[in-house]
């Protein structure tokens, strides 16, 4: 059960002392008190987890502090949109705003190799108006002799070129534990001169003790990746540990799945499931068409496999992308056959705003035919809430 409280309604105060007093008396349950910032304002929910069949729903509902009360189905509690009955989990971070209606493009290095490429990559980002980036430092590797990432010792000189060319946010990997401690401790000591979305990769999708450890912080979103031989629904599962320790700034992603059916392409694109998560769930979601195609092959039209899989993602309503270049790909450490060249930059930008503005385009028109709306909005300003 979920009960959101009226806005004006302090999460401290005695209304929600009284809400929690009814309920206690009712059943065995545990309770937790969440703040989820929606788009216009900022929701206090009280999350009840256990047995809540003998809580009297029109009781609390009528108890002063409460706004709504709402009953959640069993699966994807916190994630889930249960029926369109709670607002979508939208989230700050370092002056970034992800939403469901939100857009962002990260994109950068694979894994973090020389000052130079890192670098480079900050420059071009820069100068194309763009405040979010990828930077492998800690790298799962199927090999255990390949290049396994540089770790915490490349943290200092990354954070500081991100603040030098003006990077708000970094989506990095983390494979353990204490590399969430490791990052916090050298943002803190370089000044956090950026932000950190941590990455849970595929290959740790159902590593259920790390999902709870970047579950129970707060100080970093995290980047689910979904699992690349198990359902979505089991993906989403997984994806719920991390919303049951408390963290709610989570943002979900699609990277294709593992399967011969896909050749020639690395993975099989699954961007088809970005509406599906999106209904499912209440979060963002992410496409990587790097990890998908796994090449970087141009298409006799002359664009890049990568590029036409994105745009598949972002047509379909994807919130953000997360894609791999390199300065000098032939020399990059790990994944340098599906690294797009840094030359590619300005054209995959401009290719992904056409895409933006289609399918921004086809939301208008589906909620015209729908007459939910008399005006035809076009949601965020592709200048204010996006990076493109
Ligand atoms: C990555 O994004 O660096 C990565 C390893 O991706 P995935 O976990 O999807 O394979
Ligand atoms: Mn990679």
């Amino acid at each position: 059960m979920i009960i959101i409280l009226k806005p004006e309604v302090d999460p401290s105060g005695p209304e929600v002392q009284q809400i929690l007093n009814l309920i206690h008396l009712h059943g065995e349950v545990q309770t937790r008190i969440s703040g989820v910032t929606g788009k216009e304002r900022k929701v206090v929910e009280i999350y009840v987890i256990g047995d809540t069949s003998r809580l009297p729903d029109e009781e609390i509902q009528r108890l002063p502090g409460v706004e709504r009360v709402v009953r959640v189905s069993k699966k994807y509690r916190l994630i889930g949109r249960h029926r369109d009955d709670l607002e979508p989990l939208g989230f700050e971070y370092n002056g970034l705003y992800f939403d469901q209606d939100s857009f962002h493009i990260f994109a950068g290095l694979c894994a973090v190799d020389t000052p130079e490429n890192v670098e480079a990559m900050f420059r071009a980002l820069k100068e194309a108006g763009i405040a979010t980036s990828r930077m492998g430092a800690y790298k799962p590797r199927t090999n255990p002799y390949s290049f396994q990432g540089h770790g915490r010792k490349c943290l200092p000189w990354v954070f500081e070129l991100a603040g030098k060319y003006g990077i708000k946010c970094i989506a990095m990997e983390v494979t353990r534990e204490n590399h969430i401690e490791e990052i916090y401790e050298e943002l803190e000591r370089a000044g956090r001169p950026t932000g950190v979305m941590l990455q849970i990769g595929t290959r740790n999708a159902q590593n259920f003790e790390l999902l709870k450890a970047v579950g129970s912080q707060d100080e970093f979103p995290v980047l689910y990746k979904r699992g690349m031989g198990i359902t979505l629904e089991e993906s989403l599962n997984a994806c719920e540990y991390i919303a049951s320790e408390g963290n709610r700034k989570i943002i979900f992603c699609l990277r294709g799945v593992k399967t011969n059916l896909g050749d020639p392409h690395r993975n099989l694109v699954d961007f088809a499931h970005v509406p599906v998560v999106k209904g499912l769930t209440r979060l963002p979601v992410c496409v990587d068409p790097t990890h998908s195609v796994g090449r970087r092959q141009l298409a006799p039209d002359g664009l890049q496999e990568i590029f036409h899989a994105a745009a598949q993602g972002v047509i379909a309503g994807a919130n953000m992308i997360l894609v791999e270049f390199h300065p000098r790909p032939e020399t990059a450490l790990c994944d340098g056959p599906q690294a797009l060249r840094l030359e590619e930059l300005p054209h995959f930008l401009e290719d992904m705003r056409i895409v933006r503005e289609a399918y921004l385009a086809r939301r208008d028109l589906a909620r015209r035919y729908a007459g939910l709306t008399k005006e035809v909005s076009h949601g965020y300003p592709l200048s204010s809430a996006c990076t493109v």
